[in-house]
């Protein structure tokens, strides 16, 4: 199984990506755990790059996809083939908020580099971590150094914030909403009956 967590900068997906890990250990199956962009040498030099370093738009769609191109070749794909789970921090959802949502590429540029780059392989399961952008605004003000994401505008994180929502929408089958206006206890309640569905 295919395991995919997003949501906007601050919205607090990474703070259960270890926790819902080792949920699935218990069960004595084997979890990798990954991220993106990264997840390999090569995709990590690309995200410091992506993270760091002013370009086109359209450059930054190309690498984002061109990391994930090595991510699910030397990572997801042979991983999901031994029936290991596959845990990762952002996926394609994130490549249509941030650039589609979020910089105005056109959402049918994605999906030639979707079609082309994971041949039909969607993930199973989607947990979508939202909040008011204004909150998790607050969170992300508190880290002493923000990425070049991070640093964007409260409008840019409510156009990927809408994205999300909306394929969380289109997607109905595969995404499950968690909303993190809560505390750590309580979204851990209602991830259980969900982490045991798959
Ligand atoms: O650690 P985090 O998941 O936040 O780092 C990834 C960063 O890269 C995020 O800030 C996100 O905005 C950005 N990103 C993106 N498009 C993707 C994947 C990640 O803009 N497809
Ligand atoms: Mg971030």
């Amino acid at each position: 199984p295919f395991i995919t967590l997003e949501g906007i900068d601050g919205a607090g997906k990474t703070s259960h990506l270890s926790w819902l890990a080792d949920k699935l250990r218990a069960r004595g199956v084997e979890v990798v755990v990954t991220r993106e962009p990264g997840g390999t040498p090569l995709g990590e030099k690309l995200r410091e790059i992506l993270l760091a370093e002013p370009m086109h738009v359209e450059t930054e769609a190309l690498l984002m996809f061109a990391a994930r191109r090595e991510h699910l070749d030397r990572v997801i794909l042979p991983a999901l083939a031994r029936g290991a789970y596959v845990v990762s921090d952002r996926f394609t959802d994130a490549s249509f908020a941030y650039q589609c949502g979020g910089r105005g590429i056109a959402e049918s540029r994605l999906r030639i580099l979707e079609d082309w780059v994971q041949a039909g392989l969607q993930p199973d399961l989607t947990l979508l971590f939202d909040v008011e952008v204004s909150v998790a605004a607050q969170r992300l003000a508190a880290n002493a150094s923000l990425d070049r994401f991070e640093q964007e505008q409260q409008d840019f994180f409510e156009r990927v914030r809408a994205m999300y929502l909306h394929r969380a929408e289109q997607y109905p089958a595969r995404f499950r909403i968690i909303r993190t206006d809560r505390s750590l206890d309580e979204i851990r309640a209602t991830l259980d009956p969900i982490i045991a569905a798959i």
